[in-house]
């Protein structure tokens, strides 16, 4: 096995849940209306740190779909899938992005808008930051 080489993302990113390697960028969301087995799935026209599975002919709820399987390089979990071809002329805007599922994510809770905020008993007092010039 070679060396893994992990890319480390500048900025507001989601990380993988078991090992939190950076997975992709916030502001390379393009979607939160995915859904997978388990639950929610998030669009991204980038993700970083994962291998792309055998492809595969897979029917989706919005037609047939060449994907592959991603896995996070560092713990190898399952953590979505890429869109190789869309079959489908409406559905190739997916063609070469990728899919992370909600549950295999962690990113900063504040910007995970689809869940309610609501500060948690156990926050420490906020403390006044730094005020931007
Ligand atoms: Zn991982």
């Amino acid at each position: 096995m070679g060396r893994i080489f992990v890319v480390e993302l500048e900025g507001r990113c989601y990380r993988c849940k078991f090992c939190e390697t950076h997975l992709a960028l916030a502001e390379d969301l393009i979607s939160r209306a995915f859904h997978c087995d388990r639950g929610k799935a998030y669009l991204f026209s980038k993700a970083v740190n994962v291998t792309v599975g055998t492809l595969e002919d897979r029917m989706m709820r919005t037609g047939l779909h060449t994907v592959g399987d991603i896995s996070c390089c560092c713990c190898r979990h399952i953590v979505g899938w890429k869109y190789e071809t869309a079959h489908e002329n409406s559905q190739k805007y997916k063609e070469g992005k990728f899919v992370l599922e909600r549950h295999c994510l962690v990113g900063e809770s504040t910007f995970f808008s689809d869940i309610s905020i609501r500060t948690p008993s156990t926050v420490s007092p906020s403390v006044s930051d730094v005020e931007d010039a």
